[in-house]
């Protein structure tokens, strides 16, 4: 699409408009399961928001939920609640166990049925990975990434009664409004713990031969199915693929998801690997529907309906996976966060106004396990904010002038526009993005999906959008403008190292933007974010099909055979020898996100890229870079030393405002460089947006 400068928004719809409209006519089949009917084939995935710790959750989770089901989305998952205390992930988490507290559940129901959607109960035990210390287990083999806390094992009687806990469960739910129920049986949790040897130790019947391992889980569903009775919605979330040693085999998933169809289920979901697998799910590095193979082979060995679920974040993927058979309904959770309508957009042709979900997992993810805060989503910051942020017009429309077009420019604009008030949208560049234009060039990084969002909302609203404009305080100040956002973004820092300005020394920038390529060997300075970003971007070796090549790196076998599906992985090559070097002593990496930096980190480690810590840097010359490591002159010859040490705030504009009198509010990394990233830019701009 062109951009536009300087040039009505109306070119533009134009533009958009003379395009084929694509429909979905797959996604949006209705579908009759038992007594319900699904309007369409998109489920939303469950997800932890922790909404329901909050003093408000009630009203916040219902608001969340209503939200999307009037964005179209056929049939929800709620956030995960336990069938009892030593099933709860953390002290705080929901229990549903009295039929006197199921007040909450009815306010919540009662929304999303206004609202004209579906809502199942999420029932989930999550045995080892407790975070508390009464936790269980099928055994007392504690889980890698839940130190120091080691599961009780149940006894044959309370195994018997978890079985009647999560039937009692499910007829609570029931009583609560619910239209369903989803009993979670894969990522690792209290069912999975069961059915894999790794996990199971036991002698008695819920031990030893696969038939006593899945016990637990078939018993589980037909006690929930005889509490429930034959109508009522039983999806069923199994793993299809274990990705740890001491996983299922693929005749042993078949049996399994076979047996639990026998017991009751009316919708077999999927899932993919375990929590402490060491093999990445769902995060952007993983390519869209790379899982497909695993849901279609379960799919091809029952009769209900099939789940297809992680990584999928388009309605094309979503209309390809359901043409080909892979499955019957698709599972979106983040896209559903990132997009509250989603559905609604694919179905009405405006698939190309959907806020497409990168899979960054900073918010969504990294938020809520690191920040033990509640979820949110880094592109689209209303999530479970929506009690906070209300849709609808401000009291008063204002002339609003926003100074940069970078995330925090566009997450304002957009929201500002949204809020009735006259936008005008200053950008000193050809084109929109600011530092998205960069992010987008690094492997896997989806942020042109942002960028297309922003494109089009932009040419479809009244946004005025000045690109190639440097305005200038003079200008805004016979701009009538009633409030002035100064959204200037940053520069690379250029450290005070002799030699900086040697030929050989290239800004991050140019070389993600292309307009320089480095030679074979680089050094890299600072192993921040974007330090790792460059890495991986110079270090990514040519492919020809991403599928393939992300699981024989990883070590996934494409036919799923082997204890878990895995097998050897294979070697990765970098085109060309890195070194990243940082001045602290502490462990490289550590500021990356929690869910990605670990990923990352085994990336890189396993295409040869070496970092270098508690280094001080001498200087640049013809020879390399010097530096000293342990008091000892190191001498790194390379072809180009790559500047990655962090940005400075671009906020003159503000102050030259400010000595004019004139009142402007800085927002974004122009506000403050220091850790800027797009999740702070984002919220930035949605705060500022509303409070003008
Ligand atoms: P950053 O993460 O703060 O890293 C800056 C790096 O530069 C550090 O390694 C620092 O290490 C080094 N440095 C700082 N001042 C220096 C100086 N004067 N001379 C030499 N080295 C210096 O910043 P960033 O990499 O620019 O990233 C910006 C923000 O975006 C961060 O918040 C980052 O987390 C986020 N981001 C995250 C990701 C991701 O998670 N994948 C990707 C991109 C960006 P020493 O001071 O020890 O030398």
């Amino acid at each position: 699409m062109a951009m536009i400068s300087d040039s009505p928004w109306r070119d533009d719809v134009a533009l958009i408009s003379s395009k084929p409209m694509r429909t979905y006519p797959r996604l949006f089949e209705p579908l009759k399961v038992g007594s319900l009917t699904l309007k369409n084939r998109i489920i939303m995935g469950s997800m932890h928001t922790r909404l329901e710790c909050e003093p408000d959750g009630k009203e916040r989770l219902a608001a969340f939920y209503a939200e999307r089901a009037r964005g179209g989305v056929g049939l929800m998952i709620s956030g995960g609640y336990s069938p009892d205390a030593a099933g709860l992930l953390e002290p705080d988490a929901g229990v549903v166990d009295d039929p006197n507290r199921l007040d909450d559940h009815r306010f919540i129901t009662n929304a999303v049925h206004e609202a004209g959607g579906l809502i199942c109960m999420q029932i989930l035990h999550t045995g080892r990975f407790g975070k508390h210390p009464d936790l269980v287990g099928a055994s007392d083999i504690p889980a890698s990434i839940n130190r120091g806390r080691i599961p009780r094992t149940l006894s044959t009687a309370e195994v018997e009664q978890t079985v009647s806990n999560y039937a009692n469960c499910a007829a609570l739910a029931q009583l609560g409004g619910y239209d369903g129920v989803e009993i979670m049986g894969s990522a690792g949790y209290l069912p999975t713990q069961f059915s894999m040897l790794r996990t199971n130790n036991r002698t008695d019947k819920y031990g030893g031969s696969l038939e006593n391992r899945l016990r637990f889980p078939v018993e589980v569903v037909s006690a929930t199915r005889e509490r429930v009775g034959p109508n009522y919605l039983i999806v069923y979330r199994m793993s299809v693929l274990d990705l740890v040693e001491g996983g299922l085999k693929p005749e042993e998933i078949i049996i399994q998801a076979q047996a639990l169809q026998a017991a009751g289920v009316d919708i077999l979901n999927t899932g993919i690997g375990q929590h402490d697998a060491r093999i990445p799910t769902v995060a952007y590095v993983v390519p869209p529907a790379a899982w497909r193979g695993a849901v279609a082979r379960v799919r091809a060995a029952v009769t209900i309906p099939v789940v297809a679920t992680n990584r999928i974040n388009t309605p094309e993927l979503a209309e390809e996976l359901l043409e080909k058979g892979v499955a019957d309904l698709i599972a979106l959770a983040r896209p559903l966060l990132a997009d509250s309508e989603f559905a609604i957009k694919a179905q009405q042709g405006r698939a190309d106004e959907i806020n497409t979900c990168i899979a960054c997992n900073q918010s969504c993810l990294d938020g809520l396990i690191v920040g033990e805060d509640i979820a949110g989503c880094m592109v689209n910051p209303r999530a479970c904010q929506e009690t906070r942020y209300p849709l609808g017009p401000a009291p008063h429309s204002k002339r609003v002038a926003i100074v940069g077009a970078g995330a925090a420019g566009l997450s304002c604009a957009v929201t500002a526009f949204e809020r009735g008030h006259k936008v005008t949208v200053f950008e000193s560049q050809d084109d929109i993005g600011g530092q998205m234009n960069l992010a987008q060039e690094v492997p896997g990084k989806e942020f042109s999906e942002t960028l297309r969002y922003f494109r089009t909302r932009i040419a479809r609203s009244d946004i005025v959008l000045k690109t190639s404009h440097q305005v200038d305080a003079a200008e805004l100040a016979c701009g009538d403008f009633d409030e002035i956002v100064v959204a200037s973004g940053v520069r690379p820092r250029s450290p005070d190292i002799a030699g900086i300005d040697h030929p050989m020394v290239l800004q991050y920038d140019d070389v993600l933007s292309g307009k320089k390529v480095p030679g074979g060997r680089v050094a890299i300075i600072g192993a921040g974010g974007i330090g790792y970003d460059v890495a991986k971007f110079l270090s990514e070796p040519a492919i020809e099909s991403k599928i393939p090549t992300f699981l024989s790196v990883w070590g996934v076998d494409p036919k799923g055979l082997g204890d878990g599906g895995l097998v050897a992985p294979s070697p990765e090559k970098s085109p060309r020898s890195i070194v990243m070097l940082q001045r602290k002593t502490t462990a490289p990496g550590r500021t990356l996100s929690m869910t990605v930096g670990w990923v990352l980190r085994a990336e890189l480690a396993r295409r040869g890229v070496a970092v270098l810590t508690g280094v001080t840097y001498q200087r640049i010359d013809d020879q390399g870079l010097h530096i000293l490591q342990d008091g000892q002159p190191k001498l790194l010859e390379v072809d180009n030393v790559i500047l990655c040490a962090g940005q400075e705030s671009v906020n003159a504009l503000h102050d030259e405002l400010a000595s004019k009198g004139i009142k402007s509010t800085l927002i974004g990394g122009a506000e403050r460089a220091e850790e800027i990233d797009a999740l702070r830019a984002f919220e930035d701009g949605l705060k500022v947006a509303y409070s003008l």
